[in-house]
């Protein structure tokens, strides 16, 4: 008996014609029908494992479907250096996957689903489609084909006491029985806590705690901020844009890109891009939002566009004609340096380059993109494998990592639904290969087995 190297199928040797077959195909248990859990599914499948994926919600991708409806950012198109480091500097285990699955594959698995692709001005990357039915359509199609079962409206309620996976109908409520789905291997791909009328709510956490593992506490990520506006900026200006701004916290690096006024405060991609610089200082105090209404301009620029005349103009006006600000910038202003703004051209330019916002919160994770926390990364091993439950291996957001909205959410939850998938066929040739060794060994020379 030997190993398929590449896909680790289990193959055996005919005594006499040296031919191999395949062995008995192993059965596989996906638990949650995100896209990690799902392109687990579609590469496992595709090797002639027998998959079946267990999702408590009624149907699978609920909050893939979500995240198309603001366009599907499905990666980024820059350089894999920089993509990097958008998952920070504790997150080897995610880095090492998106080494095995790159952005570049990833396109091409979308285009393999006939669904073509485009770069944004921002350089993410989305299907021209912009919503994600279609692909999620083709997909699910190609999970079929390749004998996918796929099971709705069961929760995964935890382990026996021997380890085996249990079980329990969605709706029969947590009185009601559970029952055991048995498998040669397991892979977890459970999603984090944000938005859980989607499905994933992070209850399985107490699950991995009972079982000795560590679990980093949930906090919203890619939130928006709670900032404590005037009755002005709520209702004059919630929904409005503020385009091409700078962000900074705590003398850190500015961001560029676009935020929106809400009834509470700031939310969109600049502000979730400072949320875990922003989380850190707010551990021990309040947060300061610096906002740099003119990112493109000097302040030496901007004064000296500010410098003309401003006749019998209003201040919104003067500011509007000279350095192209719409009110909602002249409102947020006002709301930060109240009857302190200064109207010397110099002093207003570093105003308007540097707003100080305070920041009282984040909005919960009933409405955050993201969740920071989860499984601590220490709990795996490089294969994605829980190290205290061995044949159990772990994917997408459930893990304790972190990354900005610009597609890297996406693509860290494909590679790791990749990264597990192939973890699981290298565990199984592996287990299969000690045990040929056992057998081997058990049996008596001169049986001719
Ligand atoms: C509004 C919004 C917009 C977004 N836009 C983007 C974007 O444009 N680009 C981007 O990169 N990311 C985006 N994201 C984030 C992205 O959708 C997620 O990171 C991704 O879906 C996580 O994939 P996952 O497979 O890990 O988990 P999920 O997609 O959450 O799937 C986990 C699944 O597990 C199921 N489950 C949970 N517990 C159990 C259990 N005990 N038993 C059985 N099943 C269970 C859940 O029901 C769920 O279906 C967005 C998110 C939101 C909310």
């Amino acid at each position: 008996m030997g190993v398929d190297a590449e896909y680790g199928h289990v193959v055996s040797e005919t005594a006499n014609t040296g031919q191999a077959t395949a062995a008995r195909p192993s059965t596989i248990l996906i638990v949650g029908g995100g896209p990690a859990g799902l392109f687990a599914a579609e590469r496992l499948s595709a090797r002639g494992h027998k998959v079946t994926l267990v999702e408590r919600m009624p149907s699978v991708g609920r909050k893939l479907m979500m995240a198309g409806r603001g366009g599907l950012n499905l990666t980024h198109s820059e350089g894999l250096k920089d993509f990097l480091t958008r998952y920070g500097n504790d997150a080897k285990p995610i880095v090492g996957a998106i080494h095995g699955f790159r952005p570049n594959e990833l396109i091409l698995w979308a285009h393999g689903l006939g669904q073509d692709t485009f770069v944004g001005t921002s350089g993410r990357v989305f299907p021209k489609a912009m919503k994600a039915s279609p692909l999620l359509r083709a997909w699910l199609q190609r999970l079929r084909a390749q004998g996918v079962e796929i099971v709705t409206g069961e929760r995964w309620v935890g382990w026996d006491g021997n380890g085996q996976m249990l079980f329990r109908l969605e709706k029969s409520g947590a009185e009601a029985g559970s029952h055991r789905r048995p498998a040669d291997a397991v892979v977890l791909a459970l999603g984090g806590a944000s938005w859980p009328r989607l499905g994933a709510d992070g209850n399985w956490t107490e699950f991995l705690r009972t079982h000795g593992m560590a679990v980093t506490p949930w906090q919203p990520a890619n939130a928006g901020v709670h900032i404590a506006w005037s009755p002005l900026m709520r209702d004059k200006f919630a929904g409005t844009p503020l385009k091409r701004i700078g962000v900074t916290v705590a003398g850190g690096g500015q961001v560029h890109g676009e935020a929106m006024v809400t009834r509470n405060g700031l939310e969109g991609g600049a502000i979730y891009a400072v949320g875990a610089e922003l989380r850190r200082v707010m551990a021990d105090g309040p947060g300061v939002l610096h906002l740099d209404l003119k990112p493109g301009m000097t302040v030496g620029e901007l004064s000296k566009a500010l410098a003309r005349p401003r006749g019998k103009q209003s201040l919104a006006n003067h500011l509007r004609k000279s350095a192209g600000m719409p009110p909602v910038m002249v409102a947020m202003l006002h709301e930060s340096f109240g009857r302190s703004l200064p109207a010397e051209p110099e002093a207003l330019a570093a105003a308007i380059k540097n707003v100080p916002l305070t920041v009282t919160g984040f909005a919960g994770l009933e409405r955050a993109i993201s969740s920071a926390g989860g499984l601590a990364l220490e709990e795996i091993d490089a294969r994605g494998m829980l190290l205290k439950q061995p044949g159990v291996f772990v994917a997408g957001e459930m893990l304790d990592w972190d990354a900005p909205t610009g597609g890297y959410l996406l693509q860290a939850c494909f590679a790791t639904g990749k990264l597990a998938a192939d973890g699981v066929m290298a565990w199984l040739a592996a287990k299969s290969a000690s045990d040929a060794v056992s057998a081997a060994v058990a049996t008596p020379i001169g049986t001719g087995a």
